[in-house]
């Protein structure tokens, strides 16, 4: 039986114990519930891709809960710069060359040279990775192929014994995953529409934004 839990300093220092050894830790992010572990612990990492049933071979996003935290973990172009100070903390995920100084585990990103990074809005987030020190991993905590989990009562029907804790910050305000780009090209595309809308980002940009099929072709 998993508990659920609300959040407190109390039940972030627990959370983050939990971290420390290895264990899953669910939190509420702005989009949806996220399953998190130590993203720099590959036995950790790989216990959460057996929690979901989810390939070893789709890599997870990394939360960070400041710029110091992202630039350790990545290089940042001007513009990639530019639309985190813009963007974050919310629902974008930016996809960036990993930096020499990354911790993130190679298994975390399976394998690529690249690394996905959020900042999530969330307070709560925010706060269990502050409270850790350190990047999370955080892809929905439910099993794969299941409903993105928005409310902690979720995530006990779909994980309940396979998380170690779980943080109650209420419902999700928006139900959609985070929108993905890269900008590891010349040019940054479009991976994944989601919760932050295209015309904001394109505005920002000041150009159109490619998505991954006319990248690859
Ligand atoms: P989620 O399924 O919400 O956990 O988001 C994970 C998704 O982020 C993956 O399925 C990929 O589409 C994307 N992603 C994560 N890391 C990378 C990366 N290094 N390069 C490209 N896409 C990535
Ligand atoms: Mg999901």
């Amino acid at each position: 039986m998993t508990a659920i839990v609300p959040i407190q300093p109390g039940t972030l220092s627990l959370a983050a114990m939990h971290l420390r050894g290895g264990g899953l830790v669910a939190m509420p992010t702005e989009t949806v519930y996220g399953l998190a572990c130590n993203a720099a612990n590959p036995d950790a990492v790989v216990r959460l891709y057996e929690a979901k049933g989810r390939p070893r071979f789709n890599p997870l996003i990394a939360h960070v809960a400041n710029m110091e935290m992202a630039e350790q973990e990545a290089v940042f172009s001007d513009q990639a710069r530019e639309i985190a100070a813009k963007f974050w903390p919310g629902p974008l995920t930016l996809v960036l060359p990993v930096a020499k100084t990354g911790t993130v585990s190679d298994i975390a990103r399976a394998g690529l040279d690249t690394i996905a990074l959020r900042m999530p809005a969330h307070p709560g987030a925010r706060a269990l990775i502050e409270t850790f020190g350190k990047p999370l991993v955080a892809p929905s905590a439910n099993r794969s192929g299941h409903v993105s989990p928005t409310t902690a009562q979720h995530v006990k029907e779909d994980l309940d014994g396979k998380v170690d804790l779980i943080l109650d910050g209420g419902p999700c305000e928006r139900g959609i995953e985070s929108t993905i780009v890269s900008f590891v090209g010349e040019r940054p595309v479009l991976l994944r529409a989601g919760a932050l809308e295209t015309p904001a980002l394109e505005a920002a940009l000041g150009a159109s934004l490619i998505a991954r099929e006319e990248a690859d072709g």
